[in-house]
């Protein structure tokens, strides 16, 4: 099959899905038609070929593409076009993929469901009624589709991990530093990290090879070696020592979800591994420490759409001040003005102390917890969320319900660890579930390695 065969199947499922789906908010099926030919003109030569040669991929539409319009999900960015490519993309390009085009996400990454998208509700192709997750709905819900072979999503409390769990396809957040951030459009700088969604663990382990690594341009980029991960996928996980927090099968998560979460471990034990409950206990403070840092962070990152730089400016006002005002009230919806209301209250003066502090503190604690269970155990195991995918509409106007979805996600963030959903059955109305296997700071090839033993 040529890269233009490909290509053009990719299309022509986009065609035939995409208004029921709606995963993507700009296609580029110009370009990518273009380089599947230039890729086509290295076939059956003897010149080498990218790690991922001619796949085709879309792109969370948070990363930066040169001269292809990246929205961030908001009107305030509706025909922003970068001049540059995100450090992620230009791996990419050394890869050879062919970019497809960029997908639905709730409005800067703020959101559990894509519902807070300022064009159009993704749905999940499992039960289109159903929400696909979030924040990186379209991400999900574009290789849940078979609309294309990879894509790449962002993951700052959940938003990689928990869409991948409802769309049945496997999302994993890196160790944060793995990844650089270069050319991501920040939400809370740290906690953010990029992260590849597939249909397999072996084509996530690919993705995730094709992208890591330091970048000169992200002083938080990590200077660690990037392991071969597809080495490690070899079906062994004889003598591996599996934590499970009693926390993450409590209060709030199904009774189906506890038992997807027995029978993998039933799985592993079959195949050698031991396990033990464990005791995560600060982890029920994770939803509060990360909605004060996480909007905190926000806020300030935020600061800079401001109708004079890029993106929207309001044509209503008649002085700087209302410029601003009413870029911002214009350009932002809903759950982003909360954010940036939240964050700036927890930062003001007579606050600080009391709330952003207050919550550093806690996750320190929190961190604490991980770094304990990993002095004596491999992995993490539990579920990725409490329930399987709920309606669309069902918890849009109830933001509290809304974060607590990412209860079992969010701490992992707050670590820093990496963390990777892998589909783990079905429930009674026949939407996925996710397990989430979480490891060691920098060992993606252990948490790969486990969530192989699934396949
Ligand atoms: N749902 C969480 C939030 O709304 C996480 C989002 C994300 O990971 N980008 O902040």
């Amino acid at each position: 099959i040529s890269v233009s065969d490909l290509v053009s199947e990719s299309y022509q499922r986009i065609g035939a899905v995409e208004d029921q789906v709606k995963a993507f908010l700009t296609l580029d099926e110009e370009r990518a038609r273009q380089k599947a030919k230039e890729l086509d003109a290295k076939l059956g030569t003897d010149e080498s070929k990218g790690l991922l040669f001619g796949m085709p991929i879309g792109i969370k539409d948070n990363i930066v593409t040169n001269d292809l319009r990246t929205t961030c999900g908001s009107k305030i960015l509706e025909n922003f076009n970068p001049i540059y490519d995100a450090t992620v993309i230009n791996k990419l390009h050394a890869a050879e993929t062919v970019t497809i085009g960029k997908l639905n996400m709730d409005e800067f990454a703020m959101g559990s469901s894509t519902e807070n998208s300022g064009f159009q509700k993704t749905r999940n192709p499992w039960n289109l009624e159903t929400v696909p997750g979030g924040s990186s709905g379209g991400s999900a819900a574009s290789v849940a589709a078979g609309e294309v072979l990879f894509s790449l999503g962002s993951d700052t409390g959940g938003s990689i991990r928990q869409p991948a769990a409802f769309c049945g396809v496997v999302g994993l957040k890196p160790t944060y530093g793995r990844v650089s951030r270069f050319g991501l459009v920040a939400f809370a700088s740290s906690l953010d990290q990029i992260g590849p969604i597939t249909r397999t663990v072996e084509d996530n382990a690919y993705l995730l090879q094709a992208i890591s690594g330091l970048d000169p341009n992200d002083s938080t980029s990590a200077n660690v070696d990037v392991p071969n991960f597809a080495e490690s996928l070899t079906g062994d996980v004889k003598g591996l020592r599996i934590a499970v927090p009693k926390e993450y099968l409590g209060e709030g998560v199904s009774e189906e979800t506890r038992q997807s979460v027995m029978s993998a471990l039933k799985v592993l034990e079959g195949l050698g591994a031991t396990w033990d409950e464990v005791s995560l206990p600060h982890s029920k403070y994770g939803v509060a420490t990360y909605y004060l840092l996480a909007s905190s962070e926000a806020s300030a990152n935020l600061a800079r759409f401001d109708g004079v730089r890029y993106g929207y400016r309001s044509p209503n006002a008649e002085n700087l001040m209302e410029l601003y005002k009413k870029t911002r009230s214009e350009g932002f919806g809903e759950e982003v003005k909360r954010r940036i209301m939240l964050g700036t209250f927890a930062l003001s003066s007579g606050y600080y102390d009391a709330y952003y502090k207050k919550a550093q503190q806690v996750r320190t604690l929190i961190k604490k917890d991980f770094e304990d269970v990993f002095e004596n155990y491999d992995v993490i195991v539990g579920p990725t969320t409490p329930t399987p995918a709920f309606k669309i509409g069902e918890k849009i106007d109830d933001p509290l319900t809304m974060y607590a979805n990412d209860i079992l996600t969010i701490p992992v963030n707050l670590a820093g660890v990496p963390g990777i959903s892998v589909p783990a059955g079905l429930s009674s109305t026949g939407l996925p579930l996710g397990l989430q296997i979480i490891g060691k700071h920098f060992d993606e090839s252990t948490v790969y390695r486990v969530a192989h033993a699934f396949e």
